[in-house]
């Protein structure tokens, strides 16, 4: 499979700083913001800083510090963001996934109850 990157996107556009986020927590190569139309009242992207187009792209590609710094954000934005009672991850990638920003991200969602959902 063949990743193409396009840095044009606007979640690289957040990483560079050219548009503004709501940041809830940065480390050295992970950030989580806060989604600008929030489908629950807790809805958090999580992405990587490196140029991955899809989660199956950063799983193959990314090193391997990469991928635990994006795996223990997530865990410790789940102690953080309000999550206790549960919640749900979702990562869109490609056409069928209805992926609108091609940059790898998982949106994490809580706050209340989600009801059963699996498309
Ligand atoms: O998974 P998908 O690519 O469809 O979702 C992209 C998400 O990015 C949407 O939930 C949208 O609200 C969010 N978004 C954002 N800030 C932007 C542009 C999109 O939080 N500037």
């Amino acid at each position: 499979m063949r990743f193409d990157y396009d840095p044009e996107n606007i979640f690289a556009k957040i990483l560079r700083g050219e548009i503004p986020n709501k940041t809830v927590l940065e480390t050295e190569h992970t950030l989580a913001f806060e989604d600008i139309r929030p489908q629950a009242p807790v809805h958090v992207l999580v992405i990587p800083k490196g140029a991955y187009v899809s989660q199956d792209h950063f799983a193959r590609d990314a090193t391997d510090a990469e991928i635990l710094d994006f795996n223990r954000t997530v865990a410790k934005l789940c102690e953080t963001i309000g999550v206790e009672e549960g919640f749900r991850t979702i990562s869109n990638a490609r056409g069928h996934g209805v992926q609108e920003v091609p940059h790898f991200h998982m949106h994490i969602l809580g706050g209340r109850p989600l009801g059963r959902m699996l498309a």
